[in-house]
């Protein structure tokens, strides 16, 4: 019996890397971007989101190099740490296949990292929309591709944009105040998490409707906050229509 990979992504993720696309490429130049992804310390195997790509990247048509050393000792010293990076390819250059470089750099990172993996995504864009996420884990014996499990739909996630756009995750590590990384990613999930508990609710007053009753649960573990969160409330309430 094989086992497939999985890789599981926050829905901030997603909302991350599709702003840091639009933000490099606002004038249809069409190059490249990407980011880190990161584990909190006390959970290594686990994403707790992504990362822009900093000031000191470099976009190509077909290449993007983000610096290690401008993200390595700030997100440590925010309780985190490197353990995977995204980058964009283009439809009309190929696929979601890793290129060479792909892979020497998963390597590299692999071997700077104390991790056991380093997780690779690779976002697939065409022209006007995200085709795929691609999912690859790289350990010492190699590289191998994984199932990408994101939670939320592209409402969702449009919904997610406006916090993820004022979080420290897009800006320069530089500029992160102690502690803001971690609050942000805290209430990302926090409102990923009511987000879900809101659809399976709307799906569960649809199947009343029908004169089902169901009693809906998030599939995992529930985050640290049981309401929905006062700020989700705010900005989400209106476009949902709770009160
Ligand atoms: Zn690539």
């Amino acid at each position: 019996m094989t086992t497939v990979r999985m890789v599981r992504l926050p829905a901030s993720v997603l909302v991350v890397a599709s702003r840091a696309y639009y933000d490099r490429n606002r004038y249809r130049k069409l190059v490249e971007t990407g980011g880190y992804l990161i584990a909190d310390v006390a959970s290594p195997g686990r994403i707790a989101a992504a990362t822009g790509p900093g000031s000191r990247s470099e976009h190509g048509p077909d290449s993007v190099a983000i610096d290690r050393a401008e993200f390595q000792d700030t997100v440590a010293r925010e309780g985190y740490t490197l353990c995977g990076d995204w980058h964009v390819h283009f439809r009309f250059r190929g696929g979601t296949d890793p290129s060479p470089d792909d892979r020497a750099a998963w390597r590299y990172e692999l071997d700077h990292t104390d991790a056991p993996e380093w997780v690779g995504l690779i976002a697939l864009r065409s022209e006007h929309a995200w085709e795929e996420v691609a999912g690859y884990v790289t350990t010492r014996d190699g590289c191998e591709r994984a199932k990408v499990l994101s939670t939320l739909d592209d409402r969702d996630r449009q919904l997610l944009a406006p916090q993820v756009a004022r979080s420290a995750l897009l800006a320069p590590p530089a500029t992160w105040q102690a502690g803001k990384l971690r609050q942000d990613i805290g209430a990302l999930d926090d409102d990923a998490a009511g987000l879900k508990r809101l659809r399976a609710r709307e799906l569960e007053r649809n199947l009343a409707e029908r004169g089902f009753h169901a009693d809906l649960r998030p599939l995992e573990p529930r985050n640290r906050t049981e309401e929905e969160p006062a700020a989700l409330r705010r900005d989400f309430g209106r476009v949902l229509g709770i009160r």
